[in-house]
């Protein structure tokens, strides 16, 4: 019999599927590494797995341990998943602003979830910061993940991530594109696959514009979970070759073809980044093999970017207007 043990044991070899629609006209191989397949639904499972391991080696966390983050998304449910695996706690701290679907998943998941007002500068005892800060000085045997920072999440990246690109597609991968949030998805896959190659695969960032890494100026976006008003420490820029700038109402636009026609209900990260991929494969020969990395479902996003009075009243276009009910023919 073939079974894993426990579903947080499931993390990892996602497959590539080849981009075959939105490529119409490109000569190159785009393939599509799809993370929604791991069992909480993004990377983030992967950096999960990997930094509870190490603290557990470390000693900085134990039986009876409490794991606290502040996360409203993907990590939380990547650290809910091996948490309750393992038997700890959960507190996640989350911003009142992301109240709603996504607290919802990680209470289903069990765990607790203290809400901190939006409205407050990081250095108030209040914030997202300070009150998970607080909570890990005090809860007894607490540990802090901290994902801007700890280089178990670049280097999940590195020995899981880049070998299953580099295995599936027997080397001949030439071009990785990524998005970049804390880095440590760009940064270990891309470690790895320079390494491998002897420097032959070209490393592709994708931004949103008004983020930090592609040097333009800083502004608010409404991409989530990319981009960066800071360097954290788990990127490093040394890896990336060429940044492509992408804005939201490329993002969006190319997020809902990929539902509509590649049949990938994907987060806007995930169109960002196919928008950078198809910009780079334009200019490929067709042997060329550009792997662009999904981060996450779609499934959290339905009443933002895939609703369309949503997407009209932030002022972007929609494939067709919305029909009212009445106007359809019976
Ligand atoms: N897309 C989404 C939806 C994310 O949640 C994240 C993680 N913040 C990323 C992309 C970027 O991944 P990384 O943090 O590894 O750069």
């Amino acid at each position: 019999m073939r079974y894993a043990s426990h579903v947080a044991d499931l993390v990892g070899n996602t497959p590539l599927v080849r981009l075959g629609s939105v490529t119409r006209g490109i000569e190159a191989t785009v393939l599509a590494k799809i993370e929604y397949f791991n069992p909480g639904s993004s990377a983030k499972d992967r950096i999960a797995r990997n930094i509870i391991d190490a603290a557990e080696r470390d000693g900085l966390l134990g039986p009876g341990g409490t794991i606290v983050e502040p996360t409203s998304g993907n990590t939380g449910v990547g650290l809910a998943l091996v948490a309750l695996q393992r038997g700890y706690r959960m507190v996640f701290v989350v911003p009142d602003k992301f109240a709603g679907e996504k607290v919802a998943v990680l209470k289903a998941y069990g765990a607790e979830v203290v809400m901190t007002p939006t409205n407050v500068p990081p250095d108030d005892p209040r914030s997202y910061y300070g009150v998970s800060d607080r909570l890990a000085r005090e809860i007894p045997g607490a540990f802090k993940p901290n994902q801007f920072a700890n280089q178990n999440g670049p280097r999940a990246h590195y020995e899981t991530t880049g070998p299953e690109i580099w295995r599936d597609t027997d080397g001949m991968i030439t071009h990785f594109v990524a998005s970049i949030g804390t880095g440590g998805t760009i940064s270990g896959t891309s470690r790895y696959l320079k390494e491998v190659s002897g420097g032959a695969v070209t490393i592709v960032g994708a931004d949103p514009q008004g983020s930090i890494y592609s040097g333009g100026p800083i502004h608010s976006y409404l991409v989530e979970g990319v981009g960066e008003d800071f360097m954290p420490a788990t990127f490093d820029p040394s890896v990336v070759d060429r940044y492509e700038m992408v804005d939201d109402a490329e993002s969006f636009a190319m997020t809902r073809r990929l539902a509509r026609e590649e049949g990938l209900l994907v987060g806007g990260s995930s169109g960002l980044a196919v928008v950078a991929a198809l910009r780079t494969a334009r200019e490929l020969p067709a042997g060329d093999v550009v792997v662009v990395l999904l981060p996450d479902h779609g499934r959290g996003y339905l009443s933002k970017l895939y609703d369309d009075e949503w997407m009209l009243g932030n002022g972007f276009d929609v494939e067709t207007a919305p029909v009212a009910a009445d106007s359809l023919p019976s």
